[in-house]
């Protein structure tokens, strides 16, 4: 239709991928399968393994052959019909709902810090008691994982500043607040950047 992305669209679906491949390094394939109730077995180090698929019902073999592969590079491959498989695409299937939500589930669940506001609420509205250090500590984990060297020495110096107003937090929801404008401010200072 034509429509331009706002400067903050382009942000949200930059902080949305992001998650996602946060998601998709932290949460174990393995370890969510299991909990899902598929009684998948996990790689020998760097070694695959063969073993049931969780969508072998849909197989033509009614999933009687054990046709999924799994890596340790925490990905799978089913050579039944269902494809590549990772942490996100297993519970967008499992669940039934789009990637974006997907990743922001399992980072709940799994306590990932993905950079992610609404995952950051979602861990909170869970009975998790802000922790201040604990908060810090999780933006920095999301600047380290979100920007790249030469990036990463303005997003420290925002960080330190988003850091210095920490104390003021009293609750989840200024907690959410802080981490939205944490994020903003260290993005646009990293991303304006221009070290070339
Ligand atoms: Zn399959």
């Amino acid at each position: 239709m034509g429509r331009v992305s706002a400067p903050a669209d382009a942000i949200d679906t930059q902080m949305a991928r992001r998650a996602i491949e946060a998601v998709n390094r932290e949460v174990s394939l393995v370890r969510f399968l299991n909990d899902e109730g598929y009684p998948v077995q996990g790689p020998d180090q760097a070694r695959s393994i063969k073993t049931h698929c969780p969508w072998g019902w849909t197989h033509p073999d009614g999933g009687m052959e054990k046709s999924f592969r799994v890596y340790g590079s925490n990905t799978g491959f089913c050579f039944g019909g269902c494809g590549f498989i990772n942490p996100v695409i297993a519970a967008e299937r499992l669940w039934e709902i789009p990637p974006q939500r997907a990743a922001r589930e399992l980072a709940a669940r799994y306590h990932v810090s993905t950079g992610d506001l609404a995952t950051a609420v979602a861990i909170m509205q869970r009975g998790l008691a802000v922790d201040r250090i604990e908060l810090v500590d999780a933006l920095r984990r999301w600047c380290d994982a979100s920007f790249t060297e030469d990036e990463r020495i303005d997003a420290r110096r925002a960080l330190a500043r988003c850091a210095s107003v920490v104390e003021l937090i009293q609750d989840a929801s200024d907690a959410a607040r802080w981490w939205e404008m944490s994020q903003i401010l260290i993005f646009k200072t990293a991303s304006q950047s221009d070290n070339t």
